[in-house]
């Protein structure tokens, strides 16, 4: 039943409503009805490729199954056309003018569901063909069905609540679609943009993309290929297209599940991290595909912020269907998506760290700290990401590392927590006093050499049942060890007890208790914290800062050694030279700071020790 005269047609209501929404819309991304329009060519042609699996007699079986795309810039116009099935009078009618299929429904749905005009929806998934009148003055849809006995016919219209349909010759099997662009919209009308547009959005369709006669999309969607054919250069040159990146991945991922969710993953880790040299914070580019085609190159839900430094693609084809189902506004799916490639990243990991020991802790040198941020902030993953980390001990070679588990694995029987201390580098905690008494017991400790490991430890907290605490913490107590035999001129109990009140009132304010030490061996004195709420290293952040509080002068328990000579020596000189022990009681106590890293006024320690130099 055709027509030689063009017949007039009102579209549906939600077409209409939709129209409406797509044309007044102030989203500012309208390059996005490129790529929809594109996949719609893609899913023609996939579809009529499908057909011929069992009809052989089609139209023009001859026709290279590819899209083509041109611009003519004077009459301001972009035309598409596949070697797609093309579309019948009644498809015509039943596709573009009411609202039977998937994308664009699910977008009023969501609409209705969000209850406000949500422009960004427009971009996340796409209104279909209706986009092209975001841009378009009037749309020109000519189509010939695969069909050989149906005539072709060309579909107008301006978008406005009616649409024309009219029989043409001299088509070929496909579609074509001819866009009068808007007066504000040309940049659509010229090459460059257009190119500009594939490259981000349609670069790993399944058939050829031209563009003005030159092929555009060179890479394959490697992600949907089994990873048996694929070699390592293949992947390494993917990433770089990819990622647009210059080095070689370090780690990668390539994955496929099938439940909870349909997804396709090929995930990488860059070569540096680059946040460590104090460029800026990464975005998340790990970019979500449905089919192929661009859905968003950085997706803020799809992974949680610490696997930032990731990059590649994740392809669901759930995402359209489900998302009919589901208001897009509480993004279960995305959700789910993060849930799934998450727990499949750290058993990843957890393998790489079992398997290739060595290439996991490079790994780990350079990205450790994402997974630091992880371990205290994700709080569904944090159990699984404690035990990826990796310290150096006091029971580790200089840059060796252990884990958690490895730790406990050496615990003695009688040891119950788990110890850790907090310093710029190994020298700088193996030359402190703190790790005295544990090396004197046996008892590993770790080493944190980072700013962030503090809030790490405190927000992780405890291991398989163990609580991390800080080695250099007054409530430590350790178990007696063998005392070292007695040496002439060692301090007696009482002694002891009368030289350290003696050094309470000499010290005054400086100190809050001071008591002979049980975790000292060879240093004098040590410090610790007075102040539970606040460490030497969260003071000197906050001083950093310029926080209230980090003022507050100082104030730490002293411990004191009565083995060591210098203590021996104070208490005589206490008697003897009462001036002079004052000034060793005081000098004393600013050595314990400086290894405490809570020493900040040296103006009167240098003084004091000329003063010192003086009486010598
Ligand atoms: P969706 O692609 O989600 O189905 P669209 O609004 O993009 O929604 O397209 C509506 C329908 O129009 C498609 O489902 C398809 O049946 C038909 N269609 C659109 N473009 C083409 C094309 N190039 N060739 C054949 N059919 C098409
Ligand atoms: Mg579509």
């Amino acid at each position: 039943m055709s027509t030689a005269t063009p017949q007039k047609f009102e579209f549906q209501a939600e077409i209409k409503q939709l129209l409406d929404i797509v044309i007044h819309s102030l989203y500012t991304e309208k390059e996005i009805f490129v790529r929809e329009l594109v996949s719609n060519a893609s899913d023609a042609i996939e579809k009529f490729r499908h057909l011929q699996l069992t009809e052989k007699d089609v139209a023009d079986d001859q026709l290279a199954l590819e899209i083509n795309l041109t611009t003519d810039d004077t009459a301001k116009t972009l035309t598409l056309q596949d070697a797609g099935l093309g579309m019948t009078r009644a498809e015509l009618i039943e596709n573009l003018g009411t609202i039977a299929h998937s994308g664009s429904k699910a977008f009023l749905k969501a609409l209705s569901e969000g209850g406000q005009k949500n422009s960004n929806l427009i971009g996340q998934f796409g209104v279909g063909f209706y986009s092209a009148f975001m841009v378009a003055k009037t749309v020109k849809v000519y189509s010939r069905s695969w069909k050989k006995d149906e005539p072709a016919h060309v579909w107008t219209s301006d978008g406005s609540g009616s649409y024309e349909i009219e029989e043409v010759d001299d088509q070929q099997r496909g579609t074509k679609i001819v866009i009068e662009l808007k007066d504000d919209c040309g940049e659509f009308a010229t090459e460059g943009r257009i190119k500009e547009i594939l490259e981000r959005y349609s670069a790993f369709v399944s058939f050829p993309v031209n563009l003005g006669g030159k092929l555009i999309n060179t890479v394959q969607a490697l992600w949907l290929r089994s990873k048996s054919e694929i070699t390592d250069e293949q992947y390494t040159e993917f990433y770089k297209f990819q990622a647009h990146a210059y080095d070689e991945p370090r780690l990668r991922l390539h994955f496929s599940a099938d439940a909870p969710l349909q997804i396709n993953a090929l995930l990488f880790v860059p070569k540096d991290n680059t946040e460590k040299f104090g460029m800026a914070r990464l975005e998340p580019s790990v970019s979500l595909f449905c089919r192929k085609v661009l859905i968003d190159s950085k997706p803020k839900d799809l992974l949680p912020e610490w696997l930032r430094f990731l990059k590649g693609v994740v392809d669901s084809e759930d995402l359209p269907l489900n998302i009919s189902r589901e208001t897009m506004q509480d993004r279960a799916l995305v959700e789910k998506l993060n849930k799934v490639i998450t727990k499949r990243f750290i058993k990843f990991l957890s393998e790489e760290a079992k398997n290739r020991t060595e290439a996991y802790n490079e790994f780990y040198a350079e990205f450790g700290v994402f997974l630091k941020e992880g371990a205290a902030l994700d709080y569904a993953h944090k159990d699984e990401i404690v035990k990826l980390l990796r310290f150096e001990s006091s029971l580790t070679e200089k840059g060796k590392t252990t884990s958690l588990a490895e730790y406990v694995t050496r615990m003695g029987a009688e040891q119950k927590e788990i110890y850790f201390l907090m310093g710029p580098n190994r020298a700088a905690i193996e030359s402190g006093p703190y790790l005295e008494g544990f090396k004197a017991r046996n008892l590993e400790v770790l080493f944190c050499y980072e700013a962030v490991d503090e809030y790490v430890m405190s927000n992780v907290r405890e291991f398989d049942g163990k609580k991390l605490v800080a080695a250099d913490h007054a409530d430590v107590k350790l178990a007696d060890a063998p005392k070292p035999p007695a040496a002439e001129g060692d301090l007696s109990e009482d002694d002891a007890k009368a030289l350290a009140e003696w050094l309470k009132t000499t010290l005054g304010d400086r100190v809050g208790e001071v008591k002979a030490s049980d975790r000292l061996v060879d240093s004098p004195a040590l410090a610790v914290n007075a102040d539970k709420f606040m460490s030497p290293q969260m003071r000197r952040m906050m001083k950093a800062m310029n926080k209230d509080g980090a003022d507050a002068p100082v104030k730490v328990n002293l411990e004191i050694n009565p083995r060591s000579a210098v203590i021996k020596h104070l208490a005589a000189a206490r008697t003897a030279a009462p001036e002079k022990a004052a000034l060793i009681a005081e000098q004393i106590l600013d050595n314990s700071l400086i290894s405490a890293g809570l020493f900040e006024d040296p103006s009167k320690m240098v003084a004091r020790l000329y003063k010192l130099l003086e009486t010598v």
